[in-house]
């Protein structure tokens, strides 16, 4: 396994890779990497020559500042398992790296607002970031194939509007959420839970298998308001728990979409959760 700090260098790599016709997978992460991501890892390692894995906390995505300070980094470990699970490149670059001072890297584009709604209206300018840092670890490791976890939903719908809009010929492959044996989505945040709050976040697994079990059954807004009322009662503080449209993320009212999932933000005491579950497709 390669590991690359510098920019050039990896550029280099990447084109004499593609010079002799590899395929390259791409799989950016902001590292503290659990099996959730390592999954990621494996879809491209199937589907691609050439699997990179970036590792960069981008800090343009934080609206929270006590969140990027707190961000977990477990580098030495990050690598281990990249290199156990067979990937063969690692872009570890620094923030000069990536921001360069001289280069300006804001992307005009017209999100259509899907920036703003749910996670955009908790974490201001959040997406904003994430497409700015994608795209510009797209322009260098310019892969094939872009592999996201489906467990950030909004977020793989904004990169996958980027691709369209901007015409990058990258094709976004969609993996789905890894979960713990109860139930709780994996995320780098979790071992940062209390073992209080880590044995009542499953409930948030269940609340969207409840969605999804009643969903046609009862009324939208009754399953609605008796999951914020299920996290609430089991200790956590929902931000949102809404049933939408899969393309647009638009609240669903009647049964006219093909496409239909649930998304929820809650908090477990200091940390915040996000998940969702596909109710149909
Ligand atoms: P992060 O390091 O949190 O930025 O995540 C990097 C990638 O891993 C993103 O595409 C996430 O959606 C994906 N990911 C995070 N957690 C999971 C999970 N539990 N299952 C599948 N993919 C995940």
């Amino acid at each position: 396994m390669q590991i690359f700090v510098n920019e050039q260098a990896i550029k280099n790599r990447i084109s004499f890779l593609k010079s002799k016709n590899k395929s390259i997978g791409f799989v950016p992460t902001m590292g503290a990497l659990h099996d959730g991501h390592i999954a990621l890892m494996k879809e491209s390692i199937n589907q691609c020559d050439i699997t990179i894995c970036s590792i960069f906390v981008n800090p343009t995505q934080f609206n929270n500042k006590e969140d990027l300070i707190k961000y977990p980094n477990t580098i030495e470990s990050d690598l281990k398992k990249l290199r156990k699970v067979g990937v063969d490149i690692v872009f570890y670059p620094t923030e000069k790296v990536i921001y360069p001072k001289n280069l300006d890297l804001s992307v005009n584009l017209d999100l259509e607002k899907m920036d703003e709604k749910w996670e955009g209206e908790f974490r201001a300018g959040h997406f904003k970031g994430v497409v700015q840092v994608v795209k510009r670890l797209l322009d260098i490791a310019t892969p094939n194939f872009l592999f996201m976890g489906q467990k950030d939903f909004q977020q793989f719908t904004i990169i996958q509007m980027m691709l369209n809009k901007l015409k990058i010929p990258t094709k976004l492959v969609v993996v789905p959420i890894f979960r713990e044996k109860d139930g709780l989505a994996m995320s780098s945040r979790n071992v940062r839970l209390t073992s209080d709050f880590r044995s009542k976040s499953p409930i948030i697994y269940k609340a969207l298998n409840y969605a999804k079990d009643n969903y046609l059954k009862l009324p939208i807004t009754e399953i609605e308001s008796n999951v914020l009322n299920l996290l609430e009662v089991n200790g956590l503080k929902p931000e949102y728990f809404k049933i939408v449209n899969g393309i647009d993320l638009e609240v669903v009212n009647v049964d006219n979409d093909k496409y239909v999932i649930a998304i929820v933000a809650a908090w477990a005491g200091d940390i915040r959760l996000i998940d969702n579950i596909i109710i149909k497709k």
